[in-house]
């Protein structure tokens, strides 16, 4: 098809650290609940028995220090810092060693959430779009290629509000590891390249407002920041 009825919409992407080219995001999926004590502070259980997932759209991607306004239809506009796979191979139903020969890069994101809109929508067993998948919800950091990263564990993952820290935690902390999250999601979904994975949030999330300047950061793999505004 050469013609479209409207403007064909942006290709979102992200940076790689000594690429001159982007890595087109194609989907994005996240884990929920993947470190023990972030799932304590939500006051659920960790489901030891497989991850689960939600995603956001591709086009809620925005890059790290950017300016966001407050988002709409909520009054609890929370972060949550988080590391990033990037898919760089088809895989479909693999073990676990093909699953961490799949990861391309690791990255900084911020995994932004309308928490009182998650929160409603888990109490009545409705899906968590309006909470998790809305505009400039994704925001990335530049994509470290895995080979320039030591093995997955002792990198320290931590976020600051305006400077104070508030989530500091350990990649060790993640319940279900790099290769465990790529073997496990490609039993449902021919991953591939551009596809993203946001591998869940540490503990010590909370809320942020106009104003607030969020800031990041993962041993090895970068910093992201992110800085919120008034609401339109
Ligand atoms: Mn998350």
């Amino acid at each position: 098809m050469s013609e479209y009825l409207f403007t064909v919409p942006e290709v979102y992407s992200i940076p790689v650290e000594g690429e001159s080219a982007a890595y087109p995001v194609h989907r994005i999926f996240c884990v929920g609940r993947n470190y023990a004590a972030h799932a304590a502070e939500m006051g659920v259980e960790v489901d030891r028995e497989a991850p689960f997932y939600f995603s956001k759209t591709p086009s809620a991607t925005l890059p790290t220090g950017s300016t966001v306004p407050y988002p709409p239809g909520t009054v609890n506009y929370h972060y949550e810092m988080e590391l990033v796979i990037a898919i760089g191979k088809p895989v479909f139903k693999v073990d676990l060693e093909a699953g961490m020969d799949a990861i391309y890069a690791y990255g900084c994101g911020l995994d932004m959430t309308r928490r009182d809109l998650q929160l409603v929508a888990r109490e009545k067993g409705r899906p968590w779009d309006l909470g998790k998948d809305f505009e400039q919800s994704g925001v990335f950091a530049p994509l470290v290629k895995a080979d320039k990263v030591s093995a997955i564990g002792p990198q320290r993952i931590h976020l600051e509000v305006n400077g104070e820290t508030k989530q500091d935690a350990h990649l060790a902390d993640l319940i279900w590891k790099v290769d465990e999250i790529v073997s496990d999601l490609s039993k449902f979904y021919h991953l591939a390249p551009g596809d993203v994975i946001m591998t869940g949030t540490p503990a010590g999330v909370g809320p942020v407002t106009a104003g607030d300047t969020i800031t990041g950061g993962i041993d090895e793999v970068g910093t992201i920041s992110l800085t919120i505004a008034e609401a339109e």
